[in-house]
C-alpha cells in the first residue's frame, strides 16, 4: 500500500490549533459538566485534523481547503447595475474611475471602483 495522503494542509493545522485551544480550555473550566464540552470539541477537531492528514482522496481535500480560503479572500470585482437597462456589469475592483460599457445594451457610465 503506497497511496498518496494528504498530509499537512492548511485546514489541517487550523483544526490541530483550534483542538489546543479548546483543550486548553476544558482543563481551565472547572465545572465538571460544562468542561466536557471544549474537550469534546477538541477531541472532535483533533480528529478531523487526523483525519485530512491521512486522507488518501487528496482531490477532494484540496477542493475543501480552497473552498475554506475562498471565504476570506475579498471579491476581486466590483458590481454596477447599468443606469440603462440594469444590468450587472462586472469590473475589476481597485481601477480608480473607469468607464464601463455595458455588455448589454451598449450604455457607457463612469464609476469609481
Ligand atoms: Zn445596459
Amino acid at each position: 500500500m503506497d497511496n498518496k495522503r494528504n498530509g499537512m494542509d492548511s485546514l489541517a493545522f487550523l483544526f490541530l490549533i483550534l483542538a489546543v485551544v479548546l483543550a486548553v480550555l476544558s482543563s481551565v473550566i472547572q465545572n465538571g459538566t460544562y468542561r466536557l464540552i471544549p474537550a469534546a470539541m477538541a477531541a472532535a477537531c483533533l480528529f478531523y485534523s487526523v483525519f485530512r492528514m491521512a486522507s488518501t482522496n487528496i482531490g477532494k481535500r484540496r477542493y475543501e481547503a480552497e473552498r475554506f480560503s475562498g471565504l476570506f479572500r475579498k471579491d476581486p470585482y466590483k458590481r454596477f447595475r447599468c443606469p440603462g437597462c440594469k444590468t450587472l456589469c462586472r469590473v475589476p475592483r481597485n481601477k480608480g474611475k473607469i468607464r464601463i460599457t455595458c455588455p448589454n445594451c451598449k450604455k457607457q457610465f463612469v464609476r469609481k471602483t
